[in-house]
């Protein structure tokens, strides 16, 4: 067997100690005799895995009573969805901060529901940058504002988020949640697809103020209303069980690594391994994210010519550092860095970066 440093952006790299703990008890999961895969989720034993996962994910962030954790699928774009039908009322704007493709999506969601304003676009600089906070104003009557966290695609993330005041904020986190501290009483909703940083494919977490899910129109679609997962405890129907246990034991082993200041640290340091060697030849590779705002969770760049990133990415291959193909809208190279992508895959990925530049300088 042979494990490469995989740089995919989502689904992604996984820690390896939680992949042989998941492989060392699927055929008999506590003592049920069945796998994970085979139990019921009203059983107690998920019941267990289910409040476990909330109340390590609560401790990372460091909040209490007054905010729930929820786990529900259709993946981060049926959240783009989900936030405006919730709390976009008639008569009310829901505010968008356009950083990415996946803010963009999200605001074509909210188009479809009532109406928004658009109070920051970086599109026309291809994205290449989040907002300060100053350059948010928001319009009258505003439901909430909605930011993506960390641009997955693009390479670029907050580190000062916007002031809203009485507003609500509500972030897309899908690729930058638990990869540090933050304060996130900020916050009335965030959610992420836990495929990028914290888990596989098949859920999707809410972390929101309690009494802000309380109060959802009655007419929404059940699945879609956050008040009934709330009142359900993300229960309402079967959720992807399966999931929600790999989340679970990737916050205990968040945990076991110090906690989310420790991940800061280490995350931080990986990144300006990679952007080190980024920056030792502005000629030759091309950052995407203007500096303030390069996101440590996926670093973006391009080569000189198509040829040359292509023959990158196949080198990288052979030295199995997998997954460097930038995203079919951007081209170039991205390296998605999460937090279970060790030092040690930043370090060879920042040498291969420098034997490349020789070879090709
Ligand atoms: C991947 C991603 C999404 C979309 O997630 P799906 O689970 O594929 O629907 C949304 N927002 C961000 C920031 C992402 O990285």
């Amino acid at each position: 067997m042979q494990r490469i440093y995989n740089f995919n952006a989502g689904p992604a790299t996984l820690p390896l100690p939680v992949l042989e703990e998941v492989q060392k008890e699927l055929l008999d999961f506590a003592g049920t005799g069945m796998s994970i895969l085979e139990i019921s989720h009203r059983s107690p034993a998920f019941e267990k895995v289910l409040q476990e996962a909330k109340a390590d994910i609560k401790e990372l962030l460091g909040i209490g009573e007054d905010y729930e954790v929820l786990f529900m699928a259709g993946g981060g774009s049926l959240q783009f969805s989900c936030v405006p039908l919730n709390f976009l009322a008639a008569g009310q704007v829901g505010a968008y901060s356009i950083t990415g493709s996946f803010s963009d999506k999200a605001l074509q969601e909210a188009q479809k529901v009532g109406t928004t304003a658009v109070v920051f676009s970086s599109k026309a600089q291809h994205y290449n940058r989040v907002p300060r906070p100053s350059e948010i104003k928001l319009p009258e009557q505003c439901a909430y504002l909605h930011i993506t966290g960390n641009n997955t695609i693009e390479g670029t993330e907050y580190f000062q988020y916007p002031e809203t005041g009485s507003v609500p904020l509500i972030a897309d986190m899908s690729s930058d949640i638990l990869s540090r501290p933050f304060d996130v009483q900020k916050f009335s909703l965030i959610y992420a697809g836990v495929q990028k940083n914290i888990g596989p494919a098949g859920t999707v977490v809410v972390i929101a103020k309690k009494d802000f899910l309380q109060g959802r129109p009655k007419n929404l679609p059940t699945m879609l209303n956050y008040e009934v997962m709330l009142d359900n405890d993300s229960l309402y129907n079967t959720p992807p069980v399966y999931a929600i246990y790999i989340v679970g034991k990737v916050a205990k082993w968040l945990k076991a690594q110090g906690g989310l200041a420790a991940m800061e640290k280490r995350n931080r340091a990986k990144a300006a391994l990679v952007y080190a060697a980024l920056d030792a030849h502005p000629e030759f590779y091309r950052a995407y994210a203007d500096k303030d705002s390069r996101s440590i969770m996926n670093v973006t760049f391009g080569l000189p010519t198509k040829e040359l990133e292509a023959e990158f990415v196949a080198q990288g291959k052979a030295a199995n550092l997998g997954g460097l193909k930038g995203h079919r809208s951007v081209g170039g190279i991205r390296a998605s860095i999460y937090n279970a992508m060790p030092l040690a895959g930043c370090q060879q990925l920042a040498d291969l970066m420098e034997a490349f530049w020789r070879q090709h300088k």
